[in-house]
């Protein structure tokens, strides 16, 4: 019988993750893409897309009431942004650390903000805060072309 430990490592999750538009002018969407990919998820929706309004707002739906909400609605929409969706055990909460605090000063140097940003208006990425908006952010994002299936060939060298 496996161990319920070991069990654990084989449930995988989904989580929406999303280059900014000034993540995408300033030439970083390599080096954030590359950031997921090194660390050993998988890959399974990625486009450059030009977000409509009514999207942005219902994406940032819970911060509707915040005084910088038109701001930031305004910000998603200012230019393209890059969309993905990565795939692995527990990958919801570890991007939230690749990604780093909200406020890129508070980010730990080593994360995409700590690394990348200086301010919470221009902060470059998204990541879901939970299993449950990813998959609701991912069916917002990709609900159209849905994600691809496939099968990673490096897996058994990534995961035992
Ligand atoms: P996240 O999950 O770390 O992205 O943070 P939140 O869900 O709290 O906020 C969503 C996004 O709104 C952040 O990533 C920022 O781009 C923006 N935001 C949050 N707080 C502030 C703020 O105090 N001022 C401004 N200008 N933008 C903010
Ligand atoms: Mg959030």
């Amino acid at each position: 019988t496996v161990k319920p430990q070991a069990m654990a490592r084989f449930e995988t999750e989904k989580t929406y993750v999303m280059v900014k538009p000034d993540g995408v002018q300033r030439g970083l969407v390599g080096n954030i893409i590359s950031r997921f990919e090194t660390k050993g998820f998988h890959l399974k929706g990625l486009k450059l897309f030009q977000c409509p309004k009514e999207l942005a707002e219902t994406h940032y739906g819970d911060l509707s009431e915040k005084p910088f909400f038109p701001d930031l609605v305004d910000y998603i929409v200012s230019g393209p942004v890059v969309c993905m969706v990565w795939e692995g055990p527990g990958v919801v909460k570890s991007a939230r650390k690749l990604i780093g605090a909200t406020n890129p000063l508070e980010s730990e140097p080593g994360t995409i903000r700590g690394d990348l940003a200086i301010e919470v208006g221009r902060n470059v990425v998204h990541g879901s805060d939970s299993v449950e908006n990813g998959e609701k952010e991912i069916g917002l994002w990709f609900g159209d072309e849905g994600v691809i299936e496939w099968e990673q060939a490096m897996s058994p060298w990534l995961r035992e």
